[in-house]
């Protein structure tokens, strides 16, 4: 069985002050450590202080929400896989659709940053997913397709490699797909991998995430080929996180 990953994107949130709901979370984490993995992705400037508090943890790291591809140089306000590793940082999240939509970020570009989270010894998390309009032209497949095909690095195994679909109308919205639909998707992206990448494709982790909230998160985590959750909102407070990793 691949053993789940329950992943908080806490995006533009958090302050020092948050220090005591990560506390919180680390405390609640060795119940859930026989099920699932537990990562919190702060942003950057929390990472080392939660990732000190962190050490010794056995289910519970800590990640980032992004980086730059390079290594260093001179690229002002960017922060390197390199830095974020040395930061105390286990995965990066790369290609979630704020940066793409927000940034302008390409598959290309996408890839290169998990390429990056490699060089440095890290999990790349590679989120992928349709908008709305998408989905109404019944393109959800072949966007995601599209994604998979040039957002993921050849290297890839399922040490080193995380997906998470995120349909982008469900990001924040309160809206989710149908049980069926997550399932449908699920499939798909799992019979690429195995196309792509054999065995190590079968076990590749694979998250959810759009508005997954302790009242729905038993239902979906339930669906065949969901192997954990990437979640924003709910991830910010301890006891929502927590309760959603406890639904496993
Ligand atoms: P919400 O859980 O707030 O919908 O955000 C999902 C997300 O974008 C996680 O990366």
């Amino acid at each position: 069985a691949i053993r789940p990953l329950i992943a908080g994107n806490w995006k533009m949130n958090g302050l020092r002050a948050s220090a005591a709901e990560f506390e919180a979370m680390l405390a609640g984490a060795a119940k859930v450590a026989a099920k699932a993995d537990l990562l919190v992705c702060p942003p950057a400037t929390l990472i080392a202080a939660f990732a000190d508090k962190a050490r010794g943890s056995k289910n519970l790291k800590v990640g980032a929400q992004d980086c730059h591809q390079k290594a260093s140089g001179a690229n002002t306000g960017d922060i390197s896989a390199e830095m974020l590793a040395d930061a105390g940082a286990s995965a990066i999240i790369v290609g979630h659709s704020e940066r793409r939509a927000d940034h302008g970020e390409s598959d290309f570009l996408v890839r290169a940053k998990a390429e990056a989270a490699w060089r440095a010894g890290l999990t790349a998390i590679v989120c992928i997913g349709e908008t709305q309009h998408q989905r109404d032209a019944g393109q959800t497949l072949d966007i995601c397709r599209g994604q998979l095909n040039l957002s993921l690095p050849p290297a890839a195994t399922s040490g080193n490699l995380v997906v998470a679909y995120e349909p982008v109308w469900a990001i924040g919205t309160g809206l989710t797909p149908t049980v069926g639909d997550v399932e449908q998707v699920h499939r798909f992206i799992r019979e690429f991998l195995i196309a792509k990448f054999n065995g190590e494709g079968a076990r590749m982790r694979l998250l959810y995430g759009g508005s997954v909230k302790p009242s729905n998160a038993a239902e979906l985590m339930a669906v065949a080929n969901v192997n954990g959750a990437l979640i924003g909102g709910a991830s910010l407070k301890a006891a929502d996180f927590l309760a959603i990793a406890g639904s496993y």
